[in-house]
């Protein structure tokens, strides 16, 4: 099969359902930064969004930029995808990260040079799948922020 007929045949991006709870989560990128929901009765913060707190249930909460780095706690290299969308970027990195501000994110990573190791510090890079969704993407084996 040529890459001609395999682009032809590749499926569009697995997508959310935006709601109200999560549109600014994935429209955040689009300003390079991470949202995350924190909650106005208990004050810690959410991720992924959700329409209540976790912790205490509350419906209200405010959105807050989350720092651009963090280090991995934790990574997987993908071989096999679930939707075969991603059969052309396998293998790849999946990482649990503890952002510097202490909440732990987890999503794609991309190992700028090397393979990634836990502790490796991070950066985040935003990839646009639509007009109203940015993914945040972990990248290893970058320079640090100063
Ligand atoms: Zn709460």
């Amino acid at each position: 099969m040529s890459n001609h007929e395999f682009a032809a045949e590749r499926p569009g991006h697995p997508l959310p359902v935006l709601e109200e709870w999560n549109r600014p989560f994935f429209a955040a990128g689009a300003e390079g930064e991470i949202r995350l929901q924190v909650c106005s009765k208990c004050q810690r913060t959410i991720y992924f969004p959700r329409a209540f707190c976790p912790y205490c249930a509350s419906p209200e909460y405010r959105w807050e930029a989350q720092p651009l780095s963090g280090t991995i706690e934790s990574f997987s290299k993908v071989w096999k995808a679930e939707n075969p969308y991603f059969d052309p970027e396998l293998p790849f990195h999946i990482a649990l990260v503890d952002l510097h501000n202490g909440v732990k994110m987890f999503g794609r990573l991309r190992a700028a040079s090397g393979e990634p190791a836990i502790g490796d510090h991070v950066s985040v890079e935003f990839i646009q799948i639509d007009d109203e969704i940015w993914l945040p993407r972990f990248v290893s084996g970058s320079v640090p922020e100063s």
